[in-house]
């Protein structure tokens, strides 16, 4: 079947690992959550999963509960896993049964939570969440001496397990904006809240990728890397993954199915926002937004054919898009659109720079339709 699609987009396991490789380098000792949220950033959940624990990661983080429930059947029994997104009325008791550990952020969650845990009689582990500057998920720090004081009692009596006290940064990539000094103070504040409420969770983490790799003190116990596993900076302009030493894991390329010759002053593509100012050869590119390329991308995306520099004209269609031919390019050969700089391909952050967002977004929303194809052991 994917001898017919003609994109693909290689994944390279080694890749993935060796990212792994030099997150641990950069931190000391600290243990290491996988995030695999979102299939892996768009590189396939089961795959990077046991990539990086082979590689060595302690733990594996996804946001949903249900993306928690396929990772335990995908890697088995055994790995650690932490969910910490689900809605109330969620069926927690399969999560226990599947030995997922969970997030508890609100007076709900805990008390839905201890329910699930009493009926089914199994010991849930959590990761109790404060908010300490995003405004987004976790107890307000005003109301965390109530739920560690509930908390408490709940481990008393053996239906929890404080696993973790955790939080999140929202300016890690901001390496100076000061916020994360702010965020740490807070966090601390929490710390001793729960502490002064006779808890001792075994691991405090806070820090993702930005974190991790530019704000030693942020780094706990435990960091919890997503993007700079897949070979992206959590902000290039501070600095660019190669700089950092890792690796794109995913490449993308196509074949293309058209070259063309038309005259200058020939309009191209949906709208004509984009005219050729002399005698043109234009090629396509069989992949579109309905693959995950945003039509941001229209008239400023990046490509390398035949190992020279192109762009889109034009815009992106739902299927396909034109581009520019260098010299020579036929159809059938093959255009990169993003992969590693190492290999003389646009990254997925410059991609990002030209679009207007971030390398995050450029990877996670390649369409399922495009097929991945995996080299290396991980
Ligand atoms: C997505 C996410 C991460 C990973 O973030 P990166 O910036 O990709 O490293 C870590 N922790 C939480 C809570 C997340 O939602």
């Amino acid at each position: 079947m994917s001898d017919l699609f003609p994109a693909r987009a290689d994944i390279d396991l080694d890749a993935i690992a060796s990212n792994l490789g030099v997150v641990r380098d950069a931190v000391e000792g600290q243990k290491l959550l996988g995030v695999v949220k979102a299939d892996a950033y768009g590189h396939g959940r089961a795959q990077c999963a046991r990539a990086l624990l082979g590689a060595g990661a302690n733990y594996l983080g996804v946001a949903q509960v249900a993306e928690a429930l396929n990772l335990r059947e995908e890697v088995g029994a055994g790995p650690r896993i932490l969910a910490w997104i689900y809605a109330p009325g969620a069926d927690l008791e399969a999560a226990l049964a599947a030995d997922i550990e969970l997030s508890v952020g609100a007076f709900w969650a805990l008390d839905q939570l201890a329910v699930a845990a009493r009926s089914t009689g199994i010991t849930a582990r959590i990761h109790l969440k404060a908010d300490t500057g995003m405004a987004r998920g976790g107890f307000n720090l005003q109301d965390l001496p109530e739920a560690a004081r509930r908390i408490r009692g709940l481990v008393a009596e053996g239906v929890f397990e404080l696993q973790g006290l955790w939080s999140h940064l929202a300016r890690a990539d901001d390496v100076d904006c000061g916020l994360t000094e702010i965020q740490i103070e807070r966090f601390e504040e929490a710390r001793s809240t729960v502490k002064a409420a006779g808890l001792d969770p075994v691991l405090c983490h806070l820090a993702a990728s930005g974190g991790a790799l530019w704000h030693p003190e942020a780094r706990y116990d435990m960091v919890r890397p997503g993007i700079a596993l897949y070979g992206l900076s959590p902000n290039p302009n501070h600095r660019t993954a190669a700089q950092m030493g890792l690796k794109a894991a995913m490449t993308l390329s196509a074949d293309l199915i058209v070259d063309r010759e038309v005259p200058a002053g020939t309009g191209v593509s949906y709208g004509h926002t984009a005219h050729t100012e002399e005698d043109t050869r234009l090629g396509v590119v069989p992949l579109g937004y309905a693959d995950g390329i945003d039509r941001k991308a229209s008239n400023v995306a990046p490509l390398v054919i035949n190992s020279q520099p192109t762009k889109i004209m034009g815009r992106v269609c739902m299927d396909q898009f034109v581009v520019t031919l260098p010299e020579g390019a036929t159809a059938g050969d093959r255009a990169y659109l993003f992969g590693d700089v190492g290999a003389g391909l646009p990254t997925a952050d410059d991609w990002a720079e030209a679009m207007g967002t971030i390398g995050y977004e450029v990877v996670t929303r390649l369409g399922a339709r495009v097929p991945r194809r995996y080299h290396g052991e991980g």
